[in-house]
């Protein structure tokens, strides 16, 4: 029969990631890790019966004009919006310049 263990036991602590208004992502992400290195210290100051507390996070990619997911078509280009199309046929453009 098929035995099904509890492996990998972890405790995974979420930081508060309410956006503030007129802050780039950038600084926004900024801001997160240093939350979360704060959370560490104090969860290791407090808390007892820790092999390792370690930040963990995912990527995703997203359009720097419309903050909609980054999808492309075949050639590369971008299929979001009119902003990032441009963008990208200008660097196409540049490209065949330059060539
Ligand atoms: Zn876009």
């Amino acid at each position: 029969m098929k035995v099904v263990n509890k492996i990998n036991w972890k405790v995974v602590v979420e930081p508060s990631q309410s956006f503030s208004l007129g802050k780039t992502n950038e600084a926004h992400s900024k801001e997160l890790q240093r939350d979360c290195e704060t959370i560490v210290k104090e969860i290791k100051r407090h808390i007892d019966n820790i092999q390792s507390v370690t930040v963990e996070y995912d990527t995703e990619e997203l359009c720097s004009f419309c903050n909609e997911r980054w999808d492309t078509d075949e050639d590369g280009c971008p299929t979001c919006c009119n902003a990032a199309i441009n963008e990208w046929q200008n660097i196409q453009m540049h490209r065949h310049n330059h060539s």
